[in-house]
């Protein structure tokens, strides 16, 4: 390996890409298709992991056998909605990876949207090995689910919550979103409010992304009335949103981890934390994004063309691409900082061989940044500007 690279553990994550509507704001590369595509996915999807080794070798990925043989300790299945599939698909999906390579589940989280959520369901999933359902809230008040396209109401969560409960799920995640057309400082403390009632373990928060991929960013850059672009809050109040949640959690009892993410003490995602601190994941199914230490690649978005490559033997990789010590240092950086906790710049040194400190000067005397013997982190109060700690650090 061209640097130090530790390997505690494997990741796996599988990517479901289809939903039932798409969502206003939604620029991920996900489809609404016919029930009829679910179970050929599901084959091709198993067939690759089985098959990863021959598959890999095929499309010129190299996995090192210290990633190949580490214990998987979390399974990761996202989407897209992947609680659209049939239970039956998901228990074979952890079947198949149990099969494949070593592992010592800790964590099997699940995306799934309230609608699609039923008692029977909850049941299945438990039984399948799933243990951590993250759920696309997205927000409590109806009119902003309407406006964004959603399926779900408040109540629906409201329902299948303690469905969940019931079942024996007793880790589950909320996502919502800053931004939404028509969201108000009032409704955003209503959907904290609502969000703390429901006691979940764990909470992300995402500021609406404005770009040419969603037809809501569309509308906003491009102008038109379709999408409620005009009742989109400011940057400065999406801002504002983003620092209300983060005192209103804490108070909660929350555990601020990540920019984006809280946690009861302990339910922190064991998962999402290897993206953060450049730990090992295999990715598999259409879209799917992987990461050895040496390589990073992604499989090809389209969903149909995944599912034909994959039964003609082929693996469609896409951006396919060494990680070098350059590369594998910036990384650290910006992915080490997004954790709240910071990064240990001495440790940083000391395995590149190169002076990292400098680079911090100019954000340590504009506050951006604080530090503590050798660590260094994100200022507290100035979270909701992270961006431009990254742009600063990267030049
Ligand atoms: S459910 Fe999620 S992935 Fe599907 S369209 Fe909506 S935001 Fe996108």
């Amino acid at each position: 390996m061209c640097y130090d690279f530790d390997v505690n553990s494997l990741g796996v994550y599988v990517q479901v890409p289809f939903c039932q509507t798409k969502c206003t704001y939604c620029n991920f590369h996900t489809g609404v298709v016919s029930a009829a595509r679910f179970a050929p996915y599901v084959d091709a999807m198993c067939a690759e992991m089985a098959g990863y080794r021959r598959f890999y070798a095929g499309a010129g990925v190299g996995v090192p056998e210290a990633v190949t043989g580490a214990v998987v300790d979390t399974v990761y299945i996202g989407g897209g909605t992947p609680s659209l599939l049939d239970p039956e698909h998901l228990r074979r999906m952890i079947e198949v990876i149990g099969d494949t390579f070593v592992t010592d589940f800790r964590e099997v989280t699940l995306e799934a949207d309230p609608e699609t959520s039923t008692a029977e369901k909850a049941v299945a999933w438990r039984a399948a090995g799933i243990r951590r359902i993250s759920f696309g809230v997205q927000s409590f008040c109806d009119e902003e689910l309407k406006a964004a396209g959603r399926m779900h109401r408040r109540a629906d969560v409201f329902r299948a919550v303690p469905l969940l409960r019931e079942a024996g799920i007793s880790n589950v995640s909320f996502d919502l979103i800053a931004g939404l057309p028509g969201q108000t400082r009032e409704s955003w403390q209503e959907s904290l409010e609502q969000l703390v009632k429901l006691q979940p373990e764990h909470v992300s928060i995402y500021l609406l992304e404005v770009d040419e991929g969603s037809r809501l960013g569309a509308e906003i850059l491009r102008g038109g009335s379709r999408y409620s672009a005009a009742r989109v809050p400011t940057e400065d109040e999406m801002a504002e949103f983003y620092e209300t949640a983060c005192e209103f959690l804490e108070r909660a009892g929350f555990h601020h981890y990540e920019i984006s993410n809280w946690a009861r003490p302990g339910f922190e995602s064991r998962h999402n934390l290897k993206y953060w601190r450049r730990e090992a994941y295999l990715g598999f199914g259409a879209g799917a994004h992987s990461f050895s230490g040496e390589q990073r690649w992604a499989n090809a978005h389209d969903a149909a063309a995944y599912v034909a490559a994959i039964n003609a033997g082929k693996l469609p990789v896409e951006q396919l691409e060494a990680v070098t010590r350059e590369s594998a240092l910036e990384e650290e950086l910006f992915l080490g900082l997004r954790k709240l906790g910071g990064i240990d710049v001495a440790q940083i040194e000391r395995r590149y061989g190169v002076a990292v400190e400098p680079r911090f000067e100019r954000l340590l005397s504009a506050g951006l940044v604080e530090r503590e013997g050798s660590w260094v982190r994100l200022a507290p109060s100035k979270l909701s500007v992270a961006n431009e700690v990254f742009v600063e650090l990267m030049k």
